[in-house]
């Protein structure tokens, strides 16, 4: 176990990190919401799987097919049991998290929610948890209530509280903010969901980079995660459901895999797992996101975590004495932030950055109602992983300074 987090063992894991740009640049990599960087066992166990064993699963009756089906379902049994999951069956895999909140919208929804049911959702929540029960509410007419926020751009727990009627069958929320970082209090959102007799969906579409998830303690009743953004190859991910539920929901996508019989009349379903996975999955990035995982058990979690917190604590320190920059919200240890500089477009700072080498992501976030809020028509976000280092938040934010001060916006047309 990398016992007493050593930042440097962590980031030599991470081939990409020590490869020089084409313009001779060191590699800043602060976009690490958007996807985290791969460690080197993931990118070998990708390779291994397409050079030795490249076969479908849960159909051939060959060695390879056999190979690929154990790899595949142990990445169940890992994930499960990394995350204090009792039964593998309850973890389905998915692409991603937006596949994982359809699932749950489309099947939860269409299977027990009837118009004027209310869900309750955040305030600022990504795409992903905003637009699945947007098309609920127009296609069966249930009711979505907003939680207001707290001034660190959390749910209010006070508010949520008192929003619970009879017709709430569901929250849906996010785990980690991914424009401000704010932290919202998962235990106690699910406690209060549970008293009121609603279930809670779980956004925690980057919560397992920097956090060990304890899903049984946690009691949510559905949490979704993109493995792209803890250390797993894209297209991997899981949502969790409770058993019961998942017996319950009609499946969202159909067609190969997930049925045991198909006649002229009607079919019949496989149970859970199987049921919400028709078709051929990303094979190889369900083997690569068992990789990450066994990764993430080598790493001691709460030094990582400590780790990040003093780097959001000094990287916050440094960027405000930036000359005219907003920073919105207060970031809560979670390495993100979001800031302006004074007069020079989001993608023109993002620009500028990416010329000196260092990647940031700037725009929308997939939030745009969160923007709606700030009242602004883009941020430029910076999202710090355990691997990045104080020397990197240095030399960004000297290139910050420096564009704060020297850039000249040049006249465009057509853009926000
Ligand atoms: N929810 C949140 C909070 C996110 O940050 C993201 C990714 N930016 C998503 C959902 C969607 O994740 P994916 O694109 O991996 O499906």
């Amino acid at each position: 176990m990398l016992r007493k987090f050593s930042p440097e063992k962590f980031r030599s894991h991470f081939p990409i990190l020590s490869k020089p740009l084409r313009s001779g640049k060191e590699l800043i990599f602060f976009d690490n919401l958007a996807t985290t960087q791969k460690p080197q066992c993931v990118i070998d166990k990708i390779s291994e799987f397409y050079s030795t064993y490249n076969s479908n699963v849960h159909r051939g009756m060959y060695e390879f097919s056999e190979m690929a089906t154990n790899g595949y379902e142990q990445t169940r049994t890992s994930l499960a049991s990394y995350l204090c999951v009792k039964d593998p069956r309850e973890i389905v895999f998915v692409r991603g998290t937006t596949e994982a909140i359809n699932i749950v919208a489309h099947g939860f929804g269409r299977r027990f929610l009837i118009a004027s049911d209310e869900i309750l959702i955040g305030a600022v929540e990504h795409h992903a948890n905003y637009l699945p029960w947007q098309i609920l509410e127009r296609e069966i007419g249930i009711r979505r209530r907003i939680i207001p926020l707290d001034e660190n751009h959390c749910i209010d727990i006070g508010k949520y509280e008192k929003m619970f009627s009879d017709r709430t069958k569901l929250v849906a929320i996010q785990h980690i903010n991914n424009v401000v970082g704010g932290v919202n209090d998962i235990e106690k959102l699910v406690k209060i969901a549970h008293k009121n007799g609603a279930k809670i969906l779980i956004d925690g579409a980057s919560s397992l980079a920097s956090k060990k998830i304890n899903i049984s303690k946690l009691d949510c009743d559905f949490f979704a995660c993109s493995g792209h953004k803890c250390f797993g190859p894209m297209g991997s991910g899981f949502l969790f459901g409770k058993y019961g539920l998942l017996m319950e929901m009609l499946p969202y996508n159909v067609g190969g895999n997930m049925v045991n019989t198909v006649r002229f009349e009607e079919s019949i379903f496989k149970m859970p797992p199987d049921k919400f996975e028709a078709g051929t999955p990303d094979v190889a990035a369900v083997i690569g996101f068992g990789e990450a995982i066994k990764f993430l058990e080598t790493v001691d979690m709460p030094s990582a975590q400590a780790y990040l917190g003093e780097l959001t604590s000094y990287l916050g320190k440094k960027l405000a004495q930036i000359s005219g920059i907003t920073i919105y919200g207060k970031p809560a240890k979670s390495g993100i932030f979001s800031f302006n500089l004074e007069g020079i477009h989001a993608h023109d700072v993002a620009t500028y950055l990416g010329n000196e080498g260092i990647a940031v992501r700037a725009g929308t976030h997939c939030a745009q109602p969160m923007m709606q809020i700030l009242n602004v028509p883009g941020t430029v976000r910076i999202s710090l992983c355990p691997y990045n280092t104080a020397k990197e938040i240095d030399i960004a934010v000297a290139a910050l300074g420096a564009c704060a001060t020297t850039f000249k916006p040049k006249p465009r047309l057509g853009r926000n």
